[in-house]
């Protein structure tokens, strides 16, 4: 069994955003050789995510919405988090709810995924560089 490890690394400017990040995970299982396995790719740190949708601006636009309402970034004083000296509580929401990896089959060396299906950066905390791990494993 082959396995390979890389790490993707972001700096995004503006507090949030999503980032469609299929490429650069494309170009890892390329790099790895690997023909049929299962690809991890998680984010490494706790006010992010890593998920799986359509890359359509509408939804992107309504999932902004969807968790500015479920938890929003102001008033600061909201989240007890906060009371630690942070600022990012919602941030912390945000990434529980939109999740931590996803994992992907390889088949024939590509993604093996469903219609419309591509892996997203979710940031929620930005302004400082952020990474993600993508991991193979197979043959
Ligand atoms: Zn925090």
């Amino acid at each position: 069994m082959k396995s390979y490890r890389e790490e993707l690394w972001f700096n995004v400017p503006q507090r949030r955003a999503f980032i469609n990040i299929t490429p650069q995970v494309e170009e890892c299982l390329r790099k790895s050789g690997i023909r049929e396995g299962l690809l991890l790719c998680n984010a490494m740190h706790i006010t992010a995510s890593v998920f799986i949708n359509d890359d359509e601006r509408g939804l992107h636009h309504d999932y902004e919405e969807w968790l500015e309402n479920l938890a929003p970034h102001e008033p600061i004083s909201r989240y007890w988090h906060n009371r630690t000296g942070e600022d990012n509580g919602d941030a912390h929401l945000k990434r529980q709810v939109m999740g931590r990896e996803v994992v992907v089959a390889i088949t024939n060396g590509k993604l093996d995924f469903g219609p419309w299906e591509q892996i997203f950066y979710g940031e929620f905390d930005g302004g400082r560089r952020k990474r993600v791990l993508v991991k193979i494993i197979g043959e």
